[in-house]
């Protein structure tokens, strides 16, 4: 396809479990399509060190040994990990990637949704918490203090294939694209080829097919954590796939959650976080966090449709809905 100042290529795999998509253009079309398949091949390969679920991923190295002695970690692993640490810390815990007895206690691991009975909440809820892991920086090691933790970067993994795609896409030249992972987590580089911002849809959270609204975008990472995807109903109340680590009960009050940062492994994390902080949280940290923004969609009583609580003055909705 020619379109404005290029030429746009399409690209797509199936990694993390979800669409890997690329949208990028620049003059050379088999240039584009080159560096989109050396892009790809780059998050396959993420996706089988990040994996909580893989076999031997590194992340299953870690989770396997780290409670008996400090496992050595890749680089790019030990970074990731500082981040999520600082955004745990940031965020009071809501975000936290050692949540993953909790989230196999109430079967989301296996998609077999269930209400644990209390004794096993209490007793996962034991295994959680971001403070007991410790990262030793000049040895680039993990260790976790606690007899059955395990860590798991569900919440802020797709969000990080999606940077090293734009970092690579960058190094390459690439002027513009749009990298998303299925529909959670995107980033937009640069701009269209006309030089407007990317518009970047929200979907409404009780209709896929549906947007709630539409944003315009370049130079961020985009997120969108919601509860209506993995979901349980039970006693009247729908449970969702994120947990409270500090209550061991899956958050409840919003039905999605919008975040945008400088990078979209920052935006997924935070996502996820602003979905168990709720609006009040949401609004304490983006005062505190200077490129951040959100949107927050509540739950509403029944009938009424959902409106966006809209947090930082950055946020720029677009008129004009992508196709
Ligand atoms: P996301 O769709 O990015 O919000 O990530 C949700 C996934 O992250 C869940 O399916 C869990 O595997 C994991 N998770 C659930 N609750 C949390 C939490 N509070 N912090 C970090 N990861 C979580
Ligand atoms: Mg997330």
């Amino acid at each position: 396809m020619r379109c404005g100042r290029g030429r746009v290529v399409r690209a797509s795999c199936w990694a993390m479990a979800c669409q890997f998509e690329l949208i990028l253009w620049g003059r050379d079309r088999r240039y584009l399509e080159a560096v989109a398949r050396e892009a790809l091949d780059e998050v396959r390969r993420l996706d089988e060190q990040l994996s909580a679920h893989r076999v031997l991923s590194e992340v299953d190295q870690v989770n396997a040994a780290a409670c008996r002695a400090p496992v050595k970690v890749s680089p790019q692993l030990f970074d990731l990990l500082a981040m999520c640490m600082r955004i745990s810390a940031d965020t009071d815990g809501a975000f936290d990637i050692t949540t993953g007895p909790l989230v196999k206690a109430w079967g989301f691991f296996d998609r077999k949704p269930r209400v644990p009975p209390p004794d096993e909440t209490a007793e996962a809820l034991s295994r959680v918490g971001f403070r007991h892991l410790t990262l030793d920086e000049t040895n680039l090691t993990v260790s976790f203090c606690v007899e059955g933790m395990e860590i798991n970067l569900g919440a802020v993994g797709k969000g990080y294939a999606v940077d090293c795609v734009a970092r690579y896409l960058r190094e390459m030249g690439v002027p513009g694209a749009l990298i998303h992972s299925g529909r959670s987590t995107s980033y937009a580089l640069g701009t269209q080829p006309d030089g407007t911002p990317w518009r970047l849809g929200v979907a409404h959270p009780l209709d896929p097919s549906r947007r709630a609204l539409t944003l315009a975008v370049s130079d961020r990472g985009v997120s969108n954590s919601g509860c209506t995807e993995q979901c349980l109903e039970a006693d009247g109340r729908l449970y969702g796939h994120i947990i409270d680590p500090r209550t061991g009960w899956p958050a409840q009050g919003l039905l999605s959650a919008v975040a945008l940062a400088s990078t979209a492994s920052e935006s997924d994390a935070l996502a996820t976080a602003f979905f168990v902080l709720g609006e009040e949280g949401t609004r304490r940290y983006c005062s505190s966090h200077p490129g951040v923004s959100a949107v927050l969609l509540p739950r509403l009583s029944d009938g009424c449709d959902v409106e966006p609580v809209i947090i930082g003055d950055d946020i720029c909705l677009a008129q004009e809905v992508e196709t």
